[in-house]
């Protein structure tokens, strides 16, 4: 889940890295009495979950309390690269003597973790990884040393901090990865980290991913979510604990176990081409021990996706075999009733297979088509998304 700015510096701040003070806004009026109550020049930042928003417009300084209410009105209602600026966060303007680029993140390639440090922060850290990559200092982590003041000077020195802030450099690294680790962060990024005219380090902008799977142990992170920005069907399908990302097609998806899920929306997809080119609507891993509820629950998610023409059940018997799946799917459509609208194609096979089909066979349930492979069901179930649409 990545966090927006003002939650990334309000995090910081918990584990004492260095911030500005700073108060968010939704009206341009807000934005103005919070310019008012600080009573300097503020900066108008718009709160959005991208990046280069001071290149599009989205960060202003204003000088005044009603110079911040005609930003904000301008910031407010911006489009920045598809996202709608719902927020500002009003925050004092710094002086800025230097700018500089600093992160923590995994680096999946590596199979580590990773800091990247650059005195030439402030722009696109992108472009000087490619203009210029000396410039950009890269020190691997180890998850179990972590990082302490020895490990943050070693990063402080190859990305050559001036040694007037070296050490209060190292000091805010520290804190970064003590956020990092203690949030079960995948991202924490400070763009610019700035030096101000007095010589004190300050991260004026902030960047979080938090590891979603770690959440059972944040319960204060679900207090982050941006529930009018979430997808209502991907919002229902996590209160129900499943494993549903939306997609763009026609062709509901469901699968047991992520790698079966991830093929069949490949061979869907591949079998769309030839129908008018539908494609997967979603993914949905009911993972392995699928019961008719869990079954249910999964069919009524993608059923109540009006995008959704047809449905492929996908399902590999294992150690929940055939039969069960085959059990799971009747009741399934038997709980859901006249809420079942939409063909299915359903695909069996693995562990007792033939009884899981003759489950089906006798229940001979009208939306119900049983396909012996896989590519025909896709085929099939592509078919019916073309029909339907
Ligand atoms: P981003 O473009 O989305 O990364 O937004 P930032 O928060 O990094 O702001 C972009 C740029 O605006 C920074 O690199 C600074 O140059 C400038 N900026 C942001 N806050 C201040 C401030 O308080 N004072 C001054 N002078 N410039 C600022
Ligand atoms: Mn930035």
């Amino acid at each position: 889940m990545d966090l927006y700015e003002y939650q990334a510096k309000d995090l910081f701040a918990a584990h004492g890295v260095p911030v500005l003070p700073g108060a968010v806004a939704t009206t341009p009026d807000e934005a103005a009495a919070i310019a008012a109550d600080y009573g300097v020049a503020v900066v108008v930042k718009a709160q959005v979950k991208t990046g280069g928003r001071g290149k599009a417009g989205g960060v202003k300084l204003a000088e005044t309390a009603e110079e911040t209410k005609t930003k904000a009105e301008g910031i407010l209602g911006l489009d920045i690269k598809g996202h709608i600026v719902h927020r500002v966060l009003v925050t004092p303007a710094s002086d800025i003597a230097e700018e500089y680029y600093f992160s923590f993140l995994l680096d999946r390639s590596n199979r580590t973790f990773l800091a990247m440090a650059s005195v030439e922060g402030g722009m696109d850290i992108e472009e000087v990884a490619v203009s210029k990559p000396e410039a950009l200092a890269k020190i691997a982590i180890d998850p179990i040393a972590g990082v302490d003041l020895a490990k943050a000077n070693e990063i402080v020195a190859a990305a050559k901090f001036p040694a007037e802030v070296a050490d209060q450099v190292a000091d805010t690294i520290v804190k970064l990865w003590e956020t990092f680790v203690s949030e079960d962060a995948t991202l924490v990024e400070v763009n610019p980290l700035v030096r101000d005219p007095h010589g004190k380090i300050v991260a004026l902008d902030g960047k979080v991913t938090l590891d979603e799977n770690a959440g059972f142990r944040h319960p204060a992170h679900a207090e982050l979510v941006d529930k009018a920005a979430e997808n209502p069907l991907e919002a229902a399908a996590k209160a129900k604990d499943l494993n549903y990302v939306k997609l763009d097609g026609e062709v509901g998806i469901i699968g047991n176990g992520a790698g079966l899920v991830m093929s069949t929306l490949d061979v869907v997809a591949y079998a769309g081409e030839k129908h008018g080119g539908v494609k997967p609507a979603n993914f949905l891993d009911i993972g392995g021990g699928a019961s008719a509820e869990v079954m249910a629950n999964g069919l009524e998610i993608i059923l109540s996706d009006t995008d959704v023409r047809s449905v492929f059940v996908n399902v590999f018997g294992g150690i929940t075999a055939c039969d069960a799946v085959a059990n799971g799917i009747v009741k399934a459509l038997e709980i859901l009733g006249d809420g079942a609208t939409k063909p299915l194609v359903v695909r069996l096979d693995g562990n007792n297979v033939v009884e899981g089909r003759r489950i089906l066979a006798e229940a001979n349930h009208p939306l119900v088509t049983v396909v012996d492979t896989m590519d025909n069901a896709a085929d099939r179930a592509a078919e019916l998304a073309a029909a339907g649409k």
